[in-house]
């Protein structure tokens, strides 16, 4: 029996962080405050509904109050950009998404730089991204944390370790290369990031201690191009058809996973494994958000 590589469960530890949400909103619902989380869809893309389900239910798990607005796809930039003045106004929203991809001719940084930073439950805005690269105190995007508290929670600390990070999106990439790479606990890592341009990537990607793979390629990470006892994250999520399942598609990673995992000494699946963190870290910011209004009234 060849030995495997410990599946690095986030459904659980994602619940782990759930518990910890039910509290803090027990405990800022007992000072006046209850937190609340807005999202915005616009358009019709099934995947973007799936997710904003999945947020709303989560909402409703941890005792977070969620206000979703389903928008059609013909909603102009201009309507969206006046929800978000009105969402900035509310005092019952403590943190806003709006979910991504947005139908053409919305432009997304225009929509995400409109939200107040302190209600920027994605960590997205550019104040929010810039203190993430500063080391300072903000929101953190979720994705990125989430991978962090996995690695983490899961025992495998990024400290001192060389983390190989493929893909370098605003959404996932260079937040991560960001973050771990602050002089701070659970970071200071030594990291790579590489793109569709790096030469020589699997000689890269063979020197990785902990791998992440957020490409949007199915299964493109084989196992030659993972070190042996590597710990690898997978972030790809993509929808591929698959006439055996009831939906016609299966989600699929961007790790060859059955063949990885014979190498790695840990691995995330798809699905179940950053998928459940994202949800749980926007929880988080938004619990963050809600307590920072109370500081602000206190002090
Ligand atoms: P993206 O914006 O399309 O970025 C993909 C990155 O991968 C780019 O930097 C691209 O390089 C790089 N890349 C693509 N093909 C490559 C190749 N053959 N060799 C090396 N690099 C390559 O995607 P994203 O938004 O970061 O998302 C990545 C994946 O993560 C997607 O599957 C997405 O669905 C998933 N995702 C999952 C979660 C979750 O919660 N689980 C959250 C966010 C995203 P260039 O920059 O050179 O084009």
């Amino acid at each position: 029996m060849p030995k495997t590589a410990k599946i690095i469960d986030g459904k659980k530890i994602a619940e782990e962080i759930y518990e910890e949400v039910r509290r803090e909103v027990a405990e800022l619902k007992a000072q006046g405050v209850e937190p609340g989380l807005a999202v915005v869809l616009v358009g019709d893309d099934p995947a973007s509904h799936v997710y904003v389900r999945n947020k709303e239910r989560a909402c409703g798990e941890t005792g977070i109050t969620s206000f979703v607005h389903r928008l059609p796809a013909s909603t102009s930039e201009k309507e969206v950009l006046r929800l978000i003045d009105e969402l900035n106004a509310d005092p019952r929203v403590h943190a806003m998404l709006v979910q991504s991809p947005m139908p053409d001719p919305i432009n997304e940084n225009r929509v995400v730089n409109a939200i107040l930073p302190e209600k920027d439950a994605d960590g997205l805005h550019p104040v929010n991204m810039g203190k993430l690269l500063m080391g300072e105190p903000g929101l953190i995007s979720c994705t990125p944390h989430g991978v962090q508290e996995l690695l983490v929670r899961s025992g495998f600390d990024p400290a001192g370790k060389h983390v190989v990070i493929v893909g370098r999106s605003n959404l996932v990439g260079k937040p991560l290369a960001a973050l771990l790479v602050q002089k701070a606990p659970h970071a200071n890592a030594t990291v790579t990031i590489c793109h569709s341009r790096t030469k020589k990537l699997a000689a890269i990607t063979q020197e990785a201690d902990i791998l992440v793979a957020a490409m949007g390629q199915p299964e493109f990470i084989k196992a030659r191009m993972v070190k042996e006892g590597a710990v690898v994250i997978d972030v790809g999520t993509t929808r591929v058809a698959d006439s055996t399942r009831k939906s016609g598609y299966r989600l699929a990673g961007d790790v060859d996973f059955e063949r990885v995992r014979l190498k790695a000494r840990a691995i995330t699946p798809v699905p179940g494994g950053v998928g459940p963190m994202t949800v749980a870290m926007l929880l988080k910011n938004t619990v963050q958000a809600a307590r920072a209004t109370l500081q602000r009234h206190c002090g």
